[in-house]
């Protein structure tokens, strides 16, 4: 980014602040978000620069706005802003919300059905996302894995391989990241119960997306079971969650 954009945020932040009041009631029930001034600061320019927009009705309040900037720039708090450029809107619905799919199979024929969605990451374009879903469901964090999304898109379709960083061995996450997925799916298909959100086996970009919740809610339970993927997101992500979480996060309750 240039320097106009430098010097934007250095305005940006001479001149303003999230509150504590505010950013303490926004945070206060995400027991991973950690203590950050760096976090607090990158998430006002993240507000500063995304435009948030509430969807059939919904109202967004400020609340609402830091909670939902506070979990997306988590993954970037060591990237940096500029790893989410390329698109300013996020949208958010009440709850789920139903988008129109249309598919044409091997014999021309179109298919089209409604798909009921929690969240939504497009490429070129907007995040989409349930506020039930995220301020609700114990058992996914929308956000981060719909930003999560965004991070994989950044070269090219979602496929579970971010752009890596200079010195970081592309084979070793392949060889991670293949054989956890391959693992996982053979798990789910004999029927055994996965600790991981089963959604995670659709696709090598939703096991991404999926493993990247875990590993920013529940390090230490993600760093035991998938020590290999635990290192490459270290890498990718540039932080080392375990360790430095807050105590009080979800690490030890059972799901
Ligand atoms: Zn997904």
């Amino acid at each position: 980014m240039g320097w106009l954009t430098n010097w934007r945020r250095r305005r940006v932040l001479e001149k303003h602040r999230i509150e504590d009041a505010l950013w303490h009631a926004a945070t206060a029930g995400l027991a991973f978000i950690p203590r950050s001034e760096k976090l607090r600061r990158l998430a006002l320019l993240f507000l500063a620069e995304k435009q948030l927009t509430g969807a059939h009705g919904l109202e967004v309040t400020d609340a609402m706005r830091v909670s939902i900037a506070a979990q997306a720039c988590l993954p970037i708090l060591e990237l940096g802003l500029d790893w989410y450029a390329g698109f300013t809107g996020i949208v958010v619905y009440p709850g789920d919300f139903r988008v129109r799919r249309e598919e044409t199979d091997e014999h021309g024929v179109v298919h089209e059905w409604d798909d009921e969605l929690a969240g939504e990451a497009m490429p070129g374009g907007p995040v989409v996302l349930s506020w039930d879903a995220a301020a609700n469901d114990p058992e996914i964090n929308v956000v981060i894995h719909e930003f999560a999304h965004k991070l994989d898109m950044l070269n090219g379709a979602a496929d579970g391989l971010p752009p890596l960083h200079p010195g970081m061995d592309r084979r070793a996450w392949a060889a991670a990241f293949e054989q956890a997925y391959e693992g996982f799916c053979d798990a789910l298909e004999r029927g055994k119960d996965t600790w991981l959100d089963p959604y995670a086996a659709e696709h090598p970009s939703e096991f991404f997306a999926v493993i990247s919740e875990a590993f920013f809610e529940q390090p230490a339970e993600t760093k035991r079971r998938y020590p290999d993927v635990y290192g490459q997101l270290v890498l990718f992500y540039r932080q080392d969650p375990h360790g430095t979480i807050p105590r009080g996060g979800k690490d030890g309750t059972a799901r």
